[in-house]
Order: structure tokens, then sequence, then C-alpha cells
């Protein structure tokens, strides 16, 4: 029996709890959420449930070694609690930052550890969800109500990561692993490890795992740009020498990085050639001579098209010049018994295989959702803004940002919640669904991104299940933070697209 089927069995024998809003999820933006909720609308009810047993989402999923942030915690980190280490942090600095969040502002009184929300029902008559979650612990269903729905999930399936179905894996005698679900009792040390992926988490897993193993091969179907630099912000360490308080340099160190990633995104686009030049002579300066630079960490697609990743002290890339690590592009033909035949014809040797292959997109955590009786198919649904969408009234999902950090959309939209929250109750609707205006009906529709502009593996293979957006201001997905910085706050909740009841 799946875990839908066994909470419905088990809810009916529950008592009902009821909240004003309901938060799924204590990652980054669900933590974020209920901090500005305690701020912006102290009088509002809410719980978060949370499958897992603890807060920090992908900083508590991903345990395999040197998982770290790629992108600086100063916009990582919320707006309101200053970051006061170094810019790159390891998932436990991460974790711990949310902890002293939540424990400074009373937010673990309100977190429901073990609860997988699996249904979510809308009465329109009621004007309120119903939300079935599965406690992982005792295997019974608790049943809840809310009149608003904060969907804090994520983007990705928390249970299992992505691995590509290659001919012949069953025959490896070694060890595959997927970062996702790194068995903590894995030992490496003196072993043979390939590392199959060009992204992120390949190229932190490789240094972190170097000094131990006997030998690690990266294995990419196609190389990633990197950025390389300290793992350290002079102005910060400055503003620190003079005591500045740390409030201060938050912000100030927010601005700086800001309008430099602001010029470098615009640049990226206009001109490309320059920008790809700047970041292979990054990557060279940490390699031999000799390298072959142009095969191995030259990507064909135009910079900023996927996200890229920051490589604190190029330690990858410094791994590769001592001959610890090296890099392998080619493409599997399949796995033999020994390691990886590849097309060329090379075999490579491995004791463990990591696959570093990525995610499953996942539409709304994969809850069941249904509206009035009507199953909801996500993508059948327009979003507003990339946050609200056609047919789902009192319902918000947090996506951030790809290639500026997250959390700055998180902030973003928990600010927009708390509005229309305070908005409904002034007045006194209990219902607020986003519909097309009539000038909005022969709108063109297009996938929730635009693949021109970002296209990674997992965006490509996971489209067909979100929403679609529309080429309007109102309907776009623009995933671009200096618009929405100023666009949000001013979002007019009177709009026609707004409808209340
Ligand atoms: C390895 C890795 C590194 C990354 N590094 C960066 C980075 O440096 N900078 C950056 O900007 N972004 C990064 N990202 C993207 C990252 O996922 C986000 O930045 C951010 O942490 C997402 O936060 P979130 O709270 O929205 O979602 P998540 O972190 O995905 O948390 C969602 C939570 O919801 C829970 N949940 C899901 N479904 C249900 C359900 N049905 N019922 C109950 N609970 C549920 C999950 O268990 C999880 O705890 C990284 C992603 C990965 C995987």
């Amino acid at each position: 029996m799946n875990d839908t089927a066994l909470a419905s069995r088990t809810a009916s024998s529950q008592k009902t709890e009821h909240f004003d809003v309901l938060i799924v999820g204590a990652g980054i933006s669900g933590v974020g959420g209920a901090y500005h909720l305690t701020q912006q609308c102290p009088e509002k009810t809410y719980v978060i449930l949370e499958t897992q047993d603890s807060y920090g989402g992908t900083w508590w999923t991903h345990k395999y070694p040197g998982i770290r942030s790629d992108s600086d915690l100063h916009t990582f980190g919320y707006r309101f609690k200053p970051w006061t280490s170094a810019p790159i942090a390891s998932a436990d600095e991460i974790r711990k930052y949310m902890g002293d969040v939540i424990a400074e502002n009373g937010i673990d009184q309100h977190i429901r550890y073990h609860h997988k929300v699996t249904t979510a029902t809308w009465s329109s008559a009621e004007k309120l969800w119903t939300i079935e979650a599965l406690n992982k612990t005792t295997g019974d269903t608790q049943r809840f109500t809310a009149n608003f729905l904060w969907m804090c999930q994520g983007y990705y399936r928390h249970d299992e990561g992505y691995t590509p179905d290659w001919p012949g894996m069953s025959d490896f005698k070694g060890t595959i692993v997927h970062p996702q679900t790194w068995p903590e009792d894995l030992d490496y040390t003196g072993k043979r490890v390939i590392v199959i992926g060009s992204g992120a988490t390949a190229a932190t897993v490789i240094p972190a795992m170097a000094a131990k193993v006997k030998q690690i091969t990266m294995l990419q179907r196609s190389p990633t740009f990197f950025r390389v630099g300290r793992n350290a912000i002079p102005i910060a360490e400055e503003l620190r020498t003079l005591g500045v308080q740390e409030e201060w340099i938050h912000e100030i160190v927010r601005r700086k990085i800001l309008y430099e990633q602001a010029i470098f995104t615009k640049r990226a686009a206009t001109e490309p050639e320059k920008v790809k030049a700047e970041l292979l002579a990054g990557v060279k300066h940490y390699l031999a001579n000799d390298f072959d630079i142009e095969k191995h960490f030259t990507p064909k697609y135009r910079p900023w098209s996927q996200r890229i990743a920051f490589i604190p002290e190029g330690d990858l890339f410094a791994g590769v010049r001592d001959g610890k690590a090296d890099v392998v592009t080619d493409e599997i033909e399949r796995f033999t018994e020994k390691g990886i035949l590849l097309k060329s014809g090379r075999e490579l040797e491995a004791d463990i295989i990591v696959t570093a292959t990525g995610f499953h997109l996942c539409a709304l955590g994969d809850v069941d959702f249904t509206v009035d009786g009507k199953h909801v198919d996500f993508a059948d649904t327009v979003t507003y803004r990339g946050m609200m969408f056609t047919g789902l009234p009192n319902m918000v999902w947090v996506f951030g940002y790809f290639r500026a950090s997250w959390t700055l959309r998180t902030d973003l939209v928990a600010d927009f919640v708390c509005r229309l929250l305070n908005h409904m109750s002034d007045r006194q609707a209990k219902q607020v669904e986003v519909a097309l205006r009539p000038e909005d009906k022969d709108m063109k529709l297009l996938p929730f991104f635009d693949l021109d502009d970002f296209n990674p593996g997992y965006v490509l293979r996971g489209m067909h299940l979100m929403p679609k957006r529309g080429d309007k201001p109102e309907w776009a997905h623009t995933q671009d933070y200096w618009n929405e910085k100023d666009v949000f706050p001013k979002i007019n909740l009177d709009d026609a697209a707004f409808k209340y009841a």
C-alpha cells in the first residue's frame, strides 16, 4: 500500500487540527516563511509539516563528503539574519545558522517532524484545505485543516536521486552510490573511485574524497563552467576589522554581491565570449600548462544557461594538478565487472562509482492535490509570477532562484504571502485565487522555465510535470531577482488577476 492510500485509511480515526497557515517543508524556505509570518502576521496560527527527522531540507538530506554551498551565504542566508563566517559554507554551518533562526524565533514548537504530506484537498464550500500527513514514526495519518497552504517543499524528490539506467550496472562488482543517499559507513580509504558527473556535486565530492582515496576520476560527458576564488570577501573582513556591526556588514556585502552579480548576468548575455574567456582563465590558473582545458573544462553552452558553481580556492583543480584526481571526458558504453567501459574503448576500473547525476524534479512534493473533487494536474495550470497557480485557491509555492541565491526569492515570496494574508483579512475574504483576465485569454502559454535561457538536465527531464507560464509580466516566471525585488512589493492585490471570495 502506498503512502497516500495508507494515509487515507488511518486519517478518519484521528482528530483534525486546524491552523490558519500550513507550511510544507522545514528547509530554508519553510523556516524563512515561518519567520516572516511570525513578524508580519503575528496573530496567525501555523504549523510546519516536515517528512524528515530534522530541519534543513537540502542541507539535511545531503550527507556526502564535503557537502557545501556553491553560492555565498550573505545572499543564501536570510536578509534578516547576518551571516558572520566565510561565504561558502558547509551543510553543518548552514544548519547551525538555520537552527539559530528557529531557536531565536520560537519556530521549533511549530514544526512536526516525520510528517509526510500526502494529500491536499480544497473545498470551495468550506473555503478550507484538508491536508493528510503520514506520521512516519507511528504509521498513523494526521488530518489537518488550514486556510492557507504555503508549499516550501523545494523542487526535487528528497528520498532518491536520479541515476540513469546504464547497461550492465548489475555486472559491476563494486559499490554504486548516489550522493543524495550517501551510506554513512562507506569507507573509501585507499579505494579507486569514479565520480560520474560534472556539476557542483561532483566538484565538491572529488576534492573532499581525494586525500583518502587511491585515485579519483571525474567522468563527464561534457564540461561545466566554474568560478574560482578565495573563500573570503575582502570587504567583509575589512569591515569586521573596523568593528562594524554584523547587521551592517551583512547588508553591505549583500548589496555588493548582488550589484556584481547583476553586472555578471548582463555580461553573460551581452558578451558571452568574454565572460567565457574570464571563467576559463580562472580555471587555467590552477592547472598545469599542458592540461587540455579545451577538452575538459570548456562547455559547449553559453555561460549562465546552467548554474555556475563557485569552487573555493580552486580545490577541484588543485587536486587535478597534483595528480590525485583526474578528468575523463567521454561517454559511457556500459558498466563492466571492474568499472566502466567508455565509448572510446577505454575501460576505467573502480571499487566505488559515485553517480553525481542529479535529481528528480518534482512538482509540489508529490502531494496529491484535489480541488472541489477534481484531481489537479499542475501541467494544466498557469502560474502567477512563479508563485500561485490558476485553479488552486489559497496556495503559494516557493520556488527560489537558480542563478542567484535561492533564499533571495524565499524572502520576497514571504513578504508577498504575508501582504496577501493581511489583505485578505482587511477585505474579510476567505479565498483568493488567481485567474486569467479577459485580456489574457489568448495569451501564449510557455514552459515553466525559459529553456533557451536555463536548461539543466533535471529541468528538461521533469518539464512535463510543471505548470505553464504566460508571456505577460503577471504570468511570467522570470527567475530575475533584480526585476522581482522592485516589482513584488508593488503587486496590486486588487488587480483583476486576483479573485476573492
Ligand atoms: C546539493 C545541493 C546544493 C545546493 N546549493 C545551493 C547553493 O549553494 N545556493 C543556492 O542558492 N541553492 C543551492 N541549491 C538549491 C537548494 O535546493 C535551495 O537553495 C534550497 O536549499 C532549497 O530550499 P527549500 O527549503 O525551498 O527546499 P528543500 O531544501 O528542498 O527543502 C524542502 C523540505 O521539504 C520537505 N518535504 C518535501 N516534500 C514534503 C512533503 N510531501 N511533506 C512534508 N515535507 C516535505 C523535504 O523533506 C525538505 O526538508 C542546492 C541544492 C542541492 C541539492
